[in-house]
This record gives structure tokens, sequence and C-alpha cells, in this order.
């Protein structure tokens, strides 16, 4: 099998915001929304990363851009480290690595038209020559599924699909070659949400994109992904491709998640694993295994000692997952203590 080519290596990022207290505003603690995370993203590929409001999901795809600057770690883009580049150097790498948010409306101006909104992201970057410029936005246009028709209309013209590909269309204006989707069909109706979705896959394939997919639903996740990362608390706690994720779960996490999508298989019935509890505090997690507080087989080892990302031998090649006992889990060896 050809060897992939790693465009983007996240290692032991962590990205604490300060909480300021006091007559003096100075720092009484942090939140740790991504605490110490490593990951690869190879060429090509769709990686995904899955998990409830507030497991830091978000935080990292804004720390990979610097959009907020890590406290930590370090992020490797095509063989150039970007946390040691001046805010232009920056600013000039971000041709490279777009973002599309859940509500491109929000990071757009509303009193441009599309034509200036997509001219801008080319004339900032540098791309093309200006009178080439124009032809690109229709032909921008006509990639995303919208038309020549359309170029001179203000955002608010548009339906939230609609708007959304004026988003990917601004994206794709500076040629990039990793695209951040930070919830992005999230705000959208299903049915729309499938044909934006399949529009990324689409341009995947014809410009050869790689995207980092950020979404709290596994079922969309499900859709787009190569492979997925889930996360709980600013910790990874599993990586694998997506069949063997949705085939052979190991986390206790990533198990009650997929037994809350629905199973279009009328005669296979889940079982639902409800979570007790909420998700705790960023501010003050719990101490060794981040999820013990919620867990059904944690233990005092739980408790204590934080679990590190490992492989068993039930587990395909890359597939890792953070957690004691998932052998004793997998095998019905370890009882639930709820
Ligand atoms: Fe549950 Fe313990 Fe595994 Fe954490 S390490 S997921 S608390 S069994």
């Amino acid at each position: 099998m050809q060897q992939q080519k790693e465009l983007l290596k996240v290692t032991n990022l962590k990205q604490y915001f300060p909480i300021k207290g006091g007559i003096l505003g100075r720092t009484v603690n942090h939140v740790k929304a991504v605490d110490d995370i490593s990951f690869t993203v190879y060429e090509g590929e769709t990686l995904s990363i899955v998990g409830e409001s507030g497991c830091g999901k978000s935080t990292t795809g804004r720390a990979i851009l610097r959009l907020d600057e890590p406290t930590s770690g370090s992020v490797d883009f095509d063989g150039v480290d970007l946390l040691s580049l001046n805010k232009k150097e920056m600013n000039k790498m971000r041709k490279n690595l777009q973002i599309i948010f859940q509500d491109p409306y929000a990071s757009i101006n509303p009193r441009h038209t599309v034509r200036q909104i997509l001219t801008e992201a080319m004339e900032i970057q540098h791309v093309l020559p200006k009178d080439q410029r124009d032809d690109r936005v229709i032909e921008l246009l006509e990639t995303v599924g919208l038309g020549a028709h359309q170029a001179d209309r203000l955002p608010h013209e548009f339906s939230g699909g609609q708007r959304q590909r004026i988003g990917i269309a601004r994206a794709l204006s500076v040629n990039p070659k990793l695209i951040i989707a930070d919830e992005a069909v999230s705000a959208l109706d299903v049915s729309i949400q499938a044909q934006v979705l399949n529009l990324l896959k689409k341009l995947q394939r014809e410009f050869r994109l790689t995207y980092l997919f950020i979404s709290h639903d596994l079922g969309v996740v499900r859709h787009i992904s190569d492979r997925i990362i889930v996360m709980y608390l600013g910790k990874i706690v599993e990586i694998a491709d997506k069949k063997s994720l949705f085939e052979n779960p190991q986390h206790p996490y990533t198990k009650s998640l997929l037994s809350a999508i629905p199973s279009t298989n009328v005669d296979h019935k889940k079982e639902r694993i409800i979570l007790k509890g909420d998700v705790p505090s960023p501010i003050d997690p719990p101490t060794g295994c981040r999820f013990h507080t919620r867990c059904p087989f944690a233990t005092e080892l739980c408790r204590t000692e934080t679990p590190e990302l490992r492989s068993a031998d039930n587990m395909k090649d890359g597939h890792q997952a953070a957690c004691h006992y998932m052998e004793e889990i997998s095998a019905n060896k370890l009882q639930t203590t709820v």
C-alpha cells in the first residue's frame, strides 16, 4: 500500500484559556479546553473530530489556524511549524488552510455582493491577476452549484444551504490544501445537509482536498469521514478508521454516542446507553480518566490514573482508545458499577 503523506501533524497541543479574577484581574485559573492532544491528518483524507459541546473540537480547529494562540504544543503543516511563524507569515500561510464556519453569514460582510466576497479573498492572498478574478468568481459559483446570475446578489438573498455554498466557494477561491469545516452543516436541514456533504465529497475528489471535519453529530460524520477522532473534555478518547469505529468501538463514551444514533434497521434494535450526569467543567476536570464521573465501569484505578491511547488485540491497525479496561469490557468481564 502506498504510504500516505502527512499533511498536518498536531503534537501535544494544549489550549488553556485564562480566567481572570480579583481586583487586580490576575489569572486565577484556566479553562483547559484542549489538553495535550496529538494526531496526524493525511493528504487527501477526511479526518473528523466528534464529541459533545465543550469537548474541545472547535477549539482544536481554531488553535491549528492560530485564530486563538495555542498554549503549547506543535502544529506542523506540510513541513512548516505553524507556531513559529510571525503574523505576516501566518496570514500568508492561511491561503493553504481555510475554514468553513457553521454560519458563514457571521464571517462575511452582509453589504458585499458574492462577487465582492470571493474577489476579496483572492485579493488578500494575491491569487490570480486582477483581470482574471471575475472569470474565476463565475467558475467558483458554478463549481459549488450556484450560477453566474447570482454573483451580484447580497448574502441575505440566499438560503442557509446556498450561503454555505458561498462559504465553500470563498474557501476554494484561494486554492487551499486543507479545509477545516467547523460544524459546517449543523445549522442546515437534513436534506440540505446531505447536498452540502455530497458537494464537499465531490470537491475533495476534484481538487484533492484534505478535510478536518468538526461536528457533534456522528450521523453526519459517518457520511463524510475516512477516520474519526472522538474527544471528551479536552482529550482524545478514541481514534480509528470509520469502519472500525462504527463496528468495533472500544471506549465506553464512543459506545454511548453510537447508541444515540437512530437505527434505520427496524429488526436491529439498539440498546441506548444513557450517561449519568453532565459533562464536568473543563476548569477543574476529573482526575485520572476524565470520563470516570459518567462511566458505568469506573473503578478506583480510573479515578487516579489517566489512561493513555493504546491498541488492543481485537483492534485494527491505527485504532486506539484511552480506557484501562477496554479488553475486559469487550469480553463482558467487567460489571457495571451503577
Ligand atoms: Fe470508564 Fe475507566 Fe475506561 Fe475511563 S478508564 S472509560 S472510567 S472504564
